[in-house]
């Protein structure tokens, strides 16, 4: 980044803080975010940087603010909100909301048809946010699941794979996430109970995302299941959730 943003960033963090009653109710329901002043200073940043949008006129608060910047911050905090950059808004519906959806066949054929969603992340555009699912839905975090789509897709198409660091190892990444992808495709075909969203088994890209959530929120998971998987995150996010979870 440039000096103008540089210098642009250290005036934000000068000049603003955020209240700690504040922080506390945006953020106290979130146990797994780590309690420490890097977070509320990247929160600050993004906050600055972003645009948040509330659609069909619905008023996003200063809680619901911080408390999506705080779980999109979560896997930036070691790397900064550049990885982040290229987009701004931050879209927020009230409950899930429905996209249409158009395929067409090798016969030619145009399907269409709608999906509902809690998130979405829309390449080179806006993360799109149901803040009713952020809020109250247990069995996932849409707003940590959405932003590790945006870092898979700094390198092109969400496929699974964001820009590893140097000293990463592609292969290594590759071997360790088709394995754990398979064997989780193979058990949600099964019909078995699976411990993570089966939704990860729709695609590698979701499969990182869910993963991904996962790592943050419920690390010792990740760890005893896919001690692999787990590696190649810590390396790739560069901080270690267990260190600061349980
Ligand atoms: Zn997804």
């Amino acid at each position: 980044m440039g000096w103008l943003t540089d210098w642009r960033r250290k005036r934000v963090l000068e000049r603003h803080r955020i209240d700690e009653a504040l922080w506390h109710r945006s953020t106290g329901a979130l146990s797994f975010l780590p309690r420490n002043d890097k977070l509320k200073a990247l929160v600050l940043l993004f906050l600055a940087e972003k645009e948040f949008v509330g659609a069909h006129d619905l008023e996003v608060t200063e809680e619901m603010r911080i408390a999506i910047a705080a779980q999109a911050c979560l896997p930036i905090l070691e790397l900064g909100l550049d990885w982040y950059e290229g987009w701004h808004g931050v879209l927020v519906y009230a409950g899930d909301f429905r996209v249409r959806r158009a395929e067409t066949d090798e016969s030619g054929v145009v399907h269409e048809w709608d999906d509902e969603l809690a998130g979405e992340a829309m390449p080179g555009g806006p993360v799109v946010i149901s803040w009713d699912a952020a809020a109250h839905d247990p069995a996932m975090n849409v707003v940590i699941h959405e932003f590790a789509h945006k870092l898979d897709m700094v390198n092109g198409a969400a496929d699974g794979m964001p820009p590893l660091h140097a000293g990463m190892d592609r292969r290594a990444w590759h071997r360790v996430f088709s394995d754990a992808y398979e064997g989780f495709c193979d058990a949600v075909e099964r019909g078995r109970e699976t411990w993570m969203d089966p939704y990860a088994a729709e695609h590698e890209s979701e499969f990182f995302a869910v993963v991904s959530e996962a790592f943050f929120t419920k690390a010792s998971e990740v760890r005893r299941r896919y001690p692999d998987v787990y590696d190649q995150l810590r390396l790739f996010y560069r901080q270690d959730p267990l260190q600061h979870q349980d």
